[in-house]
């Protein structure tokens, strides 16, 4: 069937200059385009200000695009991420909720940026700063961004090891929004919610299936089988996690910036034929898919 979503290159996660990517929302759009990406989402951290221009892109582009999120929470002490998909990105709900998740970041980064001073790297809030695109967003990443410019390690994620995870000297506990508050702003927001990169989280098994639970619960609709953060492993073994526990699957690249994401947009295998894909339903798939099948030639084309 030429029409059928199934296939299509869905990139469903990754983020622009409005959280802690390095491109604009018009820039990713049209890398997206040129990587041969079907289906595209934007899921800026706790943030939905690049989506406007994002949908203006995409609309230039006629690339099919949803409005996404990804929103930071706290459970069970560890940061959990949830996307939120397909979310009206004007609904009080969710943009006052947000607007509540980002209000403790400036101050969490001065306490960061007072924490690496005392072991040794002074001017770091003022450092991050440099390399925000949006004040309301400071991010750890634009800390090691700053300490990869100033020389202090080699690479984004060796400044993650060294200095910006728990136990490390610029380490500043935070707590985010709670996960049912998170998935209740979505859904309000007609929205999807999405458990971002499950495998990232450092669980055990009992507590891993304690979150996809309280998530199902909370009226979480699918599990972000496909991720940079996955290996293959990891991948099969939450595609199986899925069709037990009945949710949708969906694929993100969470590509963040060139040179520095491990994977591109859309640069991910397909989601197993056995799981749901989220954006099954949705017409901005089924316009995809269309748009797919008049590209390729008749003969077809790249599975
Ligand atoms: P924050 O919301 O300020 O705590 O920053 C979280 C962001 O840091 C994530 O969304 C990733 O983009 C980035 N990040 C977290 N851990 C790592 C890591 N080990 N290596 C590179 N980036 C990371
Ligand atoms: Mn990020
Ligand atoms: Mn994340
Ligand atoms: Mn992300």
């Amino acid at each position: 069937m030429t029409d059928d979503t199934r296939n299509i290159n869905a990139d469903l996660h990754c983020h622009s200059r409005y959280s802690d990517g390095r491109l604009e929302p018009a820039e990713l759009v049209r890398r997206a385009r040129d990587n041969g990406v079907d289906l595209l989402a934007i899921t800026d951290h706790d943030e939905l200000g690049g989506l406007d221009e994002a949908i203006a892109a995409a609309a230039e582009l006629d690339l099919p695009f949803v409005p996404g999120v990804e929103v930071s929470v706290t459970w069970g002490g560890e940061t959990i991420h949830i996307v939120g998909l397909l979310v009206d990105h004007r609904h009080p709900e969710l943009v006052a909720g947000l607007e509540q998740t980002r209000a403790g970041r400036d101050l969490r980064a001065r306490e960061m940026g007072r924490s690496l001073a005392a072991a040794g790297i002074p001017d770091t809030y003022d450092g991050a700063l440099r390399h925000v695109g949006n004040p309301a967003l400071v991010s750890r990443t634009h800390f090691a961004r700053h300490l990869v410019e100033r020389g202090v390690c080699r690479q984004v994620s060796d400044v993650f090891r060294r200095y910006l995870v728990e136990g490390k000297p610029g380490y500043v506990a935070h707590s985010w929004a709670r996960l049912a508050d998170a998935v209740g702003w979505i859904r309000a927001a007609g929205g999807v919610a999405v458990l971002a990169h499950p495998g990232r989280y450092p669980l055990g098994a009992v507590a891993r299936r304690a979150l996809f639970e309280e998530f199902r619960s909370a009226g979480g609709g699918a599990l972000e089988v496909l991720s940079a953060s996955h290996d293959a492993g990891q991948s099969r073994e939450l595609g199986r996690a899925a069709i037990d526990l009945g949710l949708m699957a969906s694929r993100g690249s969470d590509f963040h910036a060139p040179g520095e994401s491990r994977i591109d947009l859309g640069d991910l295998p397909n989601l197993p034929a056995e799981l749901t894909p989220v954006w099954q339903d949705w017409p901005e798939a089924r316009a995809a898919a269309e748009r797919r099948a008049l590209s390729l030639p008749a003969s077809g084309g790249k599975p």
